[in-house]
């Protein structure tokens, strides 16, 4: 299957899904990641805004930011995204394609390096830690510039599949929570 008849799957199923299983199904996940000791342990993380069709990960930003960690955000600029500071829900402005994004300071990427911890949205994983996303690259652009960072991919367990294509581009996560 095409990178483009996959995310065509996934949005069907998706659609099946109610926003109360949704909510449901983001809880557990959310868990299992607030479970990890690479979560306990990272003191500057990168986290993504949930869109409604996304693992709601609302309660990790909620977890982490009230424990006093660095919480940073994507913000997107032309092709690119920004990190900023994560600075309280009321932060929060809507940017491109509807996404909430952080109205905090601008993480410069020289401090790229000091992220321990980074939770990645996908359309799909498989367990080699390939990903699709959505078709505009921007993750398998930053992602290379976070050298310690640990990435970890979030999907709802439909999404995690026997096999994802992947191109050379395309950069894979260390571990899948679905
Ligand atoms: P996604 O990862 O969002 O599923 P793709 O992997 O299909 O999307 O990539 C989308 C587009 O982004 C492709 O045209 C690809 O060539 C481009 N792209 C991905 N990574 C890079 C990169 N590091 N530099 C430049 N272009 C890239
Ligand atoms: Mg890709």
């Amino acid at each position: 299957m095409t990178k483009r008849e996959l995310r065509q799957q996934i949005r069907t199923q998706k659609r099946r899904l109610s926003a109360v299983e949704m909510a449901v199904l983001s809880e557990d996940i959310c868990s299992k990641v607030l479970a990890l000791a690479s979560w306990q342990e990272a003191g500057t993380l990168l986290l993504y805004y949930p869109l409604p069709d996304e693992v709601d990960v609302r309660m990790l930003i909620k977890d982490a930011f009230e424990r006093g960690k660095r919480v940073l955000l994507p913000v997107v600029k032309g092709n690119e995204l920004e990190l900023h500071l994560y600075e309280g829900e009321a932060s929060l402005k809507e940017g491109a394609f509807g996404i909430m994004e952080p109205t905090g300071p601008l993480f410069a990427p020289k401090h790229y390096d000091e992220i321990e911890l980074a939770v990645i949205p996908g359309m799909a994983f498989d367990s080699a830690g390939h990903r699709l996303g959505r078709g505009k690259g921007y993750y398998d652009r930053l992602l290379p510039n976070l050298k310690a960072a640990k990435l970890i991919g979030i999907c709802f367990s439909f999404q995690f599949l026997d096999e994802v294509p992947a191109e050379a581009h395309d950069i894979s996560v260390c571990k899948v929570i679905s």
